[in-house]
């Protein structure tokens, strides 16, 4: 690809996140909860197995008895490059975006659920209640970001928002969106850099090049979802 057909290509957002490095000090998730006015969980909806996590770890047995591990791995949505979750949708309220985002639409989603059923990864959450904050922390929500009502779907956006804000910064300075110009709040947090982001497509960046590293692999690659999301193997 030369420089002229790589500036007309569109990005296709993916990221990596190396295990080896990951430390599971849930940066990534308090960032996440913060940056997207997600609602801090009650002790009832922990109790309920209801709490909203657009990140979450995820406990992962590693390795045959009696040599086995434990590590929590982050996952946020894989913005499945095949989708189940938009096949199943009857009010076409998910849909894959031009760069490989799967976006969700709060204004026509009717909390039906089946794509929270359809999704691997247990990416999607259902919204069992009105979100509300602790009174400190109420006046301190993302202006940037909706803040979702009881009753929709919701999920991990990769920070869409964020991409939005530096496009329009770019136009703005008459240039095109520099690598790492568009970080989502996880990866920028993430206190040892175990987290990268930027275009799939671009064989010149870090995150291309980590996702086809002899360590890299996905989560349920049988399905044949095609996640965007990438891990790194710890290394042997
Ligand atoms: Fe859909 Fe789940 Fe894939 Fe995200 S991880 S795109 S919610 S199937």
């Amino acid at each position: 690809m030369n420089e002229t057909e790589h500036a007309k290509a569109r990005p296709r957002w993916g990221m990596v996140i190396d295990l080896d490095r990951c430390d599971a000090c849930q940066g990534c998730t308090t960032a996440c909860q913060t940056e997207n006015n997600i609602p801090p969980p009650t002790p009832q909806s922990a109790a309920q197995d209801r709490s909203i996590r657009w990140m979450e770890l995820l406990p992962n047995v590693e390795g045959e008895y009696p040599r086995v591990k434990l590590r929590l791995i982050p996952r946020p949505c894989m913005h499945c490059d095949k989708p189940p979750c938009i096949k199943v949708c009857p009010v076409g309220a998910t849909a894959i975006g031009a760069e490989g985002i799967i976006a969700q639409v709060y204004a026509r989603c009717i909390g039906c659920r089946y794509c929270t059923t359809a999704c691997p990864y247990t990416a999607r959450y259902f919204n069992w209640y009105p979100p509300r904050w602790p009174e400190q922390l109420s006046q301190s929500l993302n202006p940037d970001v909706s803040v979702r009502p009881r009753g929709v779907v919701e999920k991990c956006s990769f920070c869409h928002h964020r991409l939005q804000k530096a496009r329009d910064k770019a136009a703005a300075e008459k240039r095109e969106l520099r690598p790492g110009e568009y970080l989502p709040a996880c990866v920028e947090a993430c206190p040892t850099k175990a987290m990268f982001f930027g275009d799939l497509d671009d064989p010149r960046s870090e995150v291309a090049q980590l996702a086809r590293s002899p360590r890299s692999f996905r989560l349920l690659e049988d399905l044949g979802t095609e996640p965007k999301v990438f891990y790194l193997r710890e290394g042997e």
